[in-house]
Parts: structure tokens; sequence; C-alpha cells
């Protein structure tokens, strides 16, 4: 295959979208397999674009976190950009629903635990993800999940003056206060996650339709289906997770990525929602 600068043995393409392509490589000096994202070839010149990807490798580039993919190197050949990142070899989570799902409550959680985790991260770091979906969370066959794709994350410092209103994500994560043409924000992420965990827990999406636009409405104006409804194994305080995650005014949701977090905890240790306080024998 191609060699990139002199480095990296291409492989062959293991994934893309609209304005990037990912390739699996061989970088030969570590002797070791990374993934290669790289700006399209017909955006080369284009200012918006090269200012995206250059957003998304600086926000990658800053996290440092287990359930993060790892950026290596940053590089540009024939003024095409690429970065360099940690190859997961396994699957989406997507795939991994599409295969397994719907998965059970003890797995759906731990899941849900590790991309917290990654996200109270980014959120530490002021930096918003807006793109949460299964198709951008990878699972790499030891049960560890990795989130990738910064490509549409903003730096909160820098949303006033850059942050458009457009619509960017996947319609079926989309936030009621996005799908009204209104600011990402931390809480918005957290809905993006509750819609993930009942994605993982009944292997299906909450809301459908015929268009993006009818579903858009939906996460605007339906209820969240209860995940009970479609598992009665599933326990009540998972349900009301998926619930408050997916609440439709953002100030009824979990006030921030950290108790989002603990409440998953509690759940997964339904020991700790059982303790009795000790009474001394009379
Ligand atoms: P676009 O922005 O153009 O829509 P994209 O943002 O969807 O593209 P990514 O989500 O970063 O691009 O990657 C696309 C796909 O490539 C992923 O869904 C995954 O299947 C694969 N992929 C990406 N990064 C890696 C990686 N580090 N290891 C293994 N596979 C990867
Ligand atoms: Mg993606
Ligand atoms: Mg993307």
């Amino acid at each position: 295959g191609h060699l990139l600068n002199e480095r990296y043995q291409i492989k062959g393409k293991i994934g893309g979208g609209g304005m990037a392509d990912v390739y699996l490589a061989r970088d030969i000096i570590l002797d070791r397999d990374v993934a290669i994202k790289s700006l399209r070839m017909e955006y080369a010149n284009d200012q918006e674009f090269i200012a995206r990807f250059d957003r998304e490798a600086q926000s990658a580039t800053s996290l440092a976190h287990p359930n993060i993919v790892s950026i290596y190197d940053v590089g540009e050949e024939d003024h095409l950009l690429y970065m360099v990142m940690e190859y997961v070899e396994g699957m989406t989570l997507k795939e991994y629903i599409q295969r397994f799902g719907p998965l059970d409550v003890q797995e759906s959680m731990d899941i849900m635990r590790q991309i917290a985790s990654a996200i109270a991260h980014a959120h530490a770091n002021d930096i918003v993800h807006r793109d949460i979906k299964p198709q951008n969370i990878l699972m790499d066959g030891h049960g560890q999940a990795k989130v990738t794709d910064f490509g549409i994350a903003i730096a909160l410092s820098a949303t006033a003056l850059t942050q458009t209103n457009s619509i960017l994500g996947s319609v079926h994560y989309l936030s009621p206060e996005q799908a009204r043409g209104g600011m990402a924000t931390k809480k918005s992420d957290i809905y993006s996650l509750g819609i993930v965990l009942f994605e993982m827990l009944t292997g299906r999406l909450p809301f459908s339709g015929q268009s993006p636009v009818s579903i858009a409405l939906k996460h605007l104006q339906s209820d969240t289906p209860s995940v009970r409804r479609f598992n009665q194994d599933i326990p009540q305080s998972v349900e009301n997770i998926v619930l408050k995650a997916t609440a439709k005014n953002p100030f009824h949701r979990y006030d921030s990525i950290y108790d989002f977090e603990e409440a998953i905890e509690i759940a997964l240790h339904p020991d700790h929602l059982n303790e009795e306080p000790y009474t001394p024998p009379i």
C-alpha cells in the first residue's frame, strides 16, 4: 500500500463519512497498527472543513483517558490533513448492539459507566462532544469502550463566538434544545447518553419516524418510552436513569455528568440502595 509521510503503510479503508475517511495503517517506526483519519480530497482546500478538522484534532489531542481513542500524531501530506490514532480492533457499539442486543442490564450499565467516564473527562476540559451515538463508540473485544469522533465537538470557551445553531449530529440522539435550534451544552451530551443507554437495554431506538424532522419532533414532544415495557427484568432504578437523562427540560436532567455517573454507580451496586440504618438490639 501507499506510504504516508514515509512512516505509515496504508492497509485499507475501515470507515468514513461525510468529511473524512478512516484507514487501517501500520506505523513502521513503532511497528504497530494505527487508524488514520484524513480529510477527504475534495475538501483539501475548503477552509471551513480544514478548520473543522483542526478543531477535531485539537479537541481529541487535548484529552487523555482510557475510554477515549488516543491521538498519536497529526500531520499533513500533499495538503491533506490527517490524524493518527490508536487502532481499536473490534466493532462499533452500533454493530455490537445489532449483533448481541438487547444487552443485559449489567453489561449495559458497565459500558455506560465507561462512556460516562470519558465524557466526564471531556466536560472537565470544557469540551462538549455533541455527537454521542453508538457509531462513535468503539468496542475493543475485551469489554473496553472507547469514545471517538470529536468531529463536531466544541470548546465551551469558544462557543459564544463560533457556535452555529445548525443541526450537525445524528437526529436519533438529538436533544430537544438542539432540535429546537438552540445551543448544545453539557446537558445535551447527557441526553444523548440516555438515548444510548435506552438502545443498549432494548436493542432499539426510542423514537423512529418517516423523516429526520418527524424524529426531531418526537425528541421535542414525545415522552421517552419505558424500557421496562420491553424488558421487565430492568430495575426501576435503571429506568429512572434513562428517564432523568432524557428529560425534555435540561434543568430536569442530571445537574452534571458526575451526577449521572454516580447514579450509574449506585444502580450497578443495588445493595447500596437497600442499606438500612443500623438499629441496635434492645
Ligand atoms: P465524518 O465526520 O466524515 O462523518 P466520521 O466522523 O463518521 O466521518 P469517525 O466516526 O471518526 O468518522 O470514524 C468512522 C468509522 O471508522 C467509525 O464508525 C469506525 O467504524 C471506524 N473507526 C474510526 N476510528 C477508528 C479507530 N481508531 N479504530 C478502529 N476503527 C475506527
Ligand atoms: Mg462518526
Ligand atoms: Mg464525525
